[in-house]
């Protein structure tokens, strides 16, 4: 490749977001250059493990016919922890287990992300990996390229799609997006452990490609703002913990320790034991909320994906990569438009937010945009609320000689001493507002 070359879009960044706007665009008979930073697309890529695949499945139908995927989940769990006991509740679909399998399914990154960088290039895709985007290169406040640390250096186009993860530098120095702050961020980090895949089968109720998503809250990550979770992979499983990077910091605790604590929990050291540390990642999550998105377009570049904030952080979802791939997908449509009217100015690439607004994306971030808030000013709901229900509950189920209902009434008072029942319906319904 001759430095200076031009394309008609480079898009920095092979994750969910990037790869999905390379292929759409590739398939459409644009060139296109896909930049990635690591040795190989998904290298350097974290996620928990669970990939919702709606847009895949209309970008490439079926694709789990061939993507590697590690299981199909068919069952979710739900657990409050205290430090050594858990109320749990569990659900289990049948449905799940036909096509298109829920949209839902443990991913390995590193396999995964591999995979569909092939098939763009497959599309036509120029995919250059150890390819570190440095600086957009500006022309009278037009995007018009890419300094890269590759020998060939700069790269042109008519479109830069900046799909650069959490970190958004790129984003960051155009001034696209709001100063970082604790406040708006969660500090992750996860383990891959291998285990045979008849005991991981055994252990979590599975069968055959079924795979399970357990989501624990309160006690696993001592009480902050955060949550830790589980997935069962085909022989491995990905476990990990994710914290208000404010709160972590207010602890003085880092994402070490509280994976230490939560793999000791009685109810999890039995689900790894004998297992073997295969991987260790620490990354980010966005979690701007809609109030606070970057600017997304300006004349002749669009920012998708981690970079623009597009994560659900509803603790039921904690879905990045659909809305990833979403905004990949309308970004790519919106260029295409462009292309037709030949007009690549901010004001010729309106449809791109159109799109956002129309779709799921804006309207999941709208309809989730105070849980942050929430979670921060209610600390009780991660502490105090979980342990008295595990509490009550122990209480409620502990065998004895008292008369069920004298030992229900006493759950009942401990319950109400132990509350301040205005503060609790206050916070339950703004946990409404926010959640449902
Ligand atoms: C621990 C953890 C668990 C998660 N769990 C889930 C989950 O279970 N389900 C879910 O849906 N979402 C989950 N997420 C969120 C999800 O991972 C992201 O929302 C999603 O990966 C965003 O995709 P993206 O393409 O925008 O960014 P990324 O996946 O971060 O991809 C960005 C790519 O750009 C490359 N890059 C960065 N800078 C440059 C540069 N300057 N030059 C060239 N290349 C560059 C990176 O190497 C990377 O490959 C999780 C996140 C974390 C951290």
């Amino acid at each position: 490749m001759a430095g200076g070359e031009r394309f008609d879009c480079v898009v920095v960044g092979a994750g969910p977001a990037g790869t999905t706007c390379a292929y759409t665009l590739a398939k459409a008979g644009l060139s296109v250059v896909l930049l990635e930073r690591g040795e190989t697309p998904g290298s350097k890529n974290v996620m928990g493990g669970i990939l919702y695949s709606t847009i895949l499945n209309k970008v490439i139908p079926n694709f789990w016919e061939e993507a590697p995927v590690e299981r199909r989940i068919i069952k979710k769990m739900f657990s409050i922890l205290s430090a050594d006991s858990e109320l749990q509740m569990g659900m289990r679909f049948e449905d799940f287990n036909k096509p298109p399998f829920n949209n839902t399914f443990s991913v390995l990154r590193g396999k995964f992300d591999a995979w569909y960088a092939k098939k763009a290039e497959e599309a036509g895709v120029m995919l250059l990996n150890q390819a570190v985007v440095d600086k957009i290169i500006m022309e009278n406040g037009k995007a018009v390229g890419v300094k890269t640390r590759l020998e060939d250096g700069d790269l042109f186009a008519d479109m830069i799609v900046v799909a650069e993860g959490v970190s958004s530098l790129l984003a960051g120095r155009l001034g696209l997006r709001e100063k970082q702050i604790p406040e708006h961020m969660v500090t992750c980090c996860k383990e891959v452990i291998g285990l045979p895949k008849e005991v991981i089968e055994e252990r979590f109720g599975l069968e055959g490609e079924e795979g399970a998503s357990l989501e624990y809250f309160g006690g696993s990550v001592k009480g902050m703002v955060g949550s830790a979770f589980i997935y069962t992979n085909k022989d491995t499983i990905s476990l990990g913990i994710g914290v208000s990077t404010k709160d972590l910091k207010y602890n003085k605790l880092t994402p070490n320790d509280l994976i230490e604590n939560f793999k000791e929990h009685p109810s999890i050291r039995r689900l790894i034991k004998g297992g073997k540390l295969l991987e260790y990642s620490a990354h980010m999550i966005p979690e701007f909320g809609y109030d606070h998105l970057p600017k997304l377009t300006m004349d002749g570049l669009i920012t998708t994906g981690d970079a623009a904030g597009f994560v659900n952080m509803n603790p039921m979802f904690h879905e990045g990569s659909n809305l990833a791939m979403a905004s990949g997908l309308y970004a790519a449509e919106t260029i295409l438009e462009a292309k037709r009217k030949n007009d690549f100015s901010e004001k010729g690439l309106a449809g791109y937010r159109r799109r956002l607004e129309g779709s799921f994306v804006f309207k999941d971030l709208k309809r989730y945009k105070g849980i942050s808030d929430f979670a921060l000013k209610h600390p009780e709901f991660f502490k105090e609320y979980p342990e008295l229900l595990i509490e009550l509950a122990e209480d409620f189920f502990t065998v004895s000689e008292t008369p069920k209902g004298r030992s229900r009434m006493a759950v009942i008072k401990k319950g109400l001493k132990r509350v301040d029942l205005l503060k609790l319906a206050i916070g339950m319904n703004r946990a409404r507002k926010v959640m449902f």
